[in-house]
């Protein structure tokens, strides 16, 4: 029997706002351990929240990009449960009218486009941080970090609509993506402003039932979420193979061994006793305040895409790589409009930069390259200053020290040869230590051209232009 996976993610996303969501509390990351805590946030009797308003509109925000529905009333309810990283004993979450529903996520699968729905987008407060500190053994206690606590968070949820452990990856990137446009998160998996939950199961193929299934945590990376997954599908295929059944559980993905390990059965449904929250008054999300922000929205990365290929002329795949961060497309588009050959800054961008930034793991925003410079350079080219190889050496320059294009043909004499003169004298010493080339090339062997093209670019340093040396070249061995 083929067995097929469903997936369904929950992540949580904390928003970038100036203070907590319920108090004044600074909403800052790395600050020294319970440093950013007040009475409320640390759950002191008497202590009363006052909403973040910020933490609504962003809340409204993502749910638009997500192409939710807004909800018109939302209340602000208590999830109850007890940890010691929770000091209220209960959360406070949009459990009963989440702001958004209904939304949905395109994403592109190895060519293939798919549409993944959210189920909902709701808002909530952030717990503490257990720090747990060595084995056990050697240090039998853990301590609590408060920072954390009433940080804004939002909660999105998918339908159960991702069918493999790479979609849900690309869902994940693109997810981010988006978030990162609208600007109301920084997302950093790694610093937990990104957190993602799996659920997973798998049932024969053609099946329309949902098969039992596991809750996956801890995982920060997007190589974590598909591995986990990948690891998760085959761990339950084998149990159903084996004619046995999946026990419905919360399992830990362990990155070093590459394993899930079972965390907490998940038998009977938690019961979290949800109510309203009497300190925190239901909302109204007056349509006005939406319409306006509906009218602030950014430019997102589909819009962003379609215009690439609309106005650009640019290849699906060229506009998608170059729209997967809001930076690179805006560093794209203003070289553009400084030199109006889309395809060519395309190639450039997507090739030597992109390439240059991998390899030495930087961000767009770190770059020293500024759209400016990188025109500049092009025109360089065009007035035939350099050629399109010195082009690529003064590039990697530019990109080291964020000088100007100008200053390093200068510095480094890279100007380029067009004297047909000077070029003659060197084609013609190539020409006469090359004997046999000559001959190759005049029986018939066009390979041998370019061996000598080679010649003469190397006793140039590369600086001949191109076009004169085979000129050159072809009128001295007619
Ligand atoms: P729970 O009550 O366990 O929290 P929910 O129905 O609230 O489950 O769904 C939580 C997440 O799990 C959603 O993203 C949903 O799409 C996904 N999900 C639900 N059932 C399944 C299933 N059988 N297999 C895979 N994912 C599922
Ligand atoms: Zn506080
Ligand atoms: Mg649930």
């Amino acid at each position: 029997m083929k067995f097929e996976p469903v997936i369904g993610l929950e992540i949580h996303v904390e928003l970038l706002t100036k203070t907590k969501i319920f108090c004044g509390c600074s909403n800052t990351f790395g600050s020294e351990p319970n440093s950013q805590t007040c009475p409320v946030c640390l759950g002191l009797p008497g202590s009363r929240p006052l909403l973040n308003k910020q933490a609504v509109e962003f809340a409204i925000k993502a749910s638009l990009a997500l192409n939710c529905e807004i909800a018109e009333y939302t209340t602000f309810d208590r999830k109850n449960y007890f940890y010691a990283d929770l000091p209220k004993g209960y959360q406070i979450s949009q459990y009963f009218y989440p702001t958004g529903t209904n939304g949905y996520v395109d994403i592109n699968v190895n060519g293939d486009s798919k549409r993944v729905r959210i189920h909902q987008l709701h808002l909530e407060e952030d717990t503490g941080k257990l720090l747990h500190s060595g084995s056990i053994l050697d240090s039998p206690y853990s301590r609590v970090d408060f920072n954390r606590a009433g940080v804004p968070l939002i909660e999105i949820v998918t339908e159960p609509d991702i069918r493999s452990a790479e979609e849900a990856r690309v869902f994940l990137q693109k997810l981010r993506t988006i978030l990162l446009y609208t600007e109301v998160s920084d997302c950093k998996m790694e610093e937990g402003s990104m957190r993602c939950d799996a659920n997973i199961s798998i049932r024969p193929e053609g099946s329309k039932v949902l098969g039992s299934k596991t809750e996956l945590k801890n995982m920060n990376s997007f190589k974590a979420v598909q591995k986990g997954i990948e690891y998760e599908i085959k761990r339950q295929t084998k149990v159903l193979e084996a004619g046995s059944e999946v026990v419905p559980e919360t399992r830990h993905w362990n990155e070093g061994k590459g394993t899930t390990t079972a965390m907490r059965s998940k038998f009977k449904a938690a019961n979290y006793r949800c109510f309203p929250d009497p300190n925190v008054f239901p909302i109204e999300n007056n349509s006005d305040w939406i319409e306006n922000i509906k009218n602030h929205m950014p430019e997102l990365p589909d819009e962003k895409k379609a215009r690439f290929v609309a106005d650009h002329n640019l290849p699906q795949y060229d506009a998608e790589v170059l729209t997967s961060s809001s930076e690179l497309a805006e560093f794209y588009d203003r070289t553009v409009s400084l030199y109006p050959n889309p395809k060519f800054v395309s190639n450039w961008v997507m090739g030597e930069l992109i390439g240059l930034l991998n390899a030495k793991k930087e961000d767009i925003s770190a770059c020293k390259i500024t759209p400016s410079s990188l025109a500049r350079l092009f025109q360089l080219i065009d007035d035939q200053t350099i050629s399109g190889k010195i082009a690529k050496t003064v590039f990697q320059d530019m990109f080291d020290t964020g000088k100007d294009p100008e200053t390093i043909v200068k510095e480094k004499n890279l100007v380029q040869i067009t004297d047909t003169g000077e070029i003659e004298v060197i084609v013609d010493q190539v020409i006469e230590a090359n004997p046999g080339s000559v001959a190759d090339f005049k029986g018939g062997k066009k390979k041998a051209l370019g061996f000598l093209v080679g010649q003469i670019m190397k006793a140039t340093k590369g600086q001949a232009n191109p076009q004169v040396v085979n000129k050159l070249l072809a009128e001295k061995l007619k």
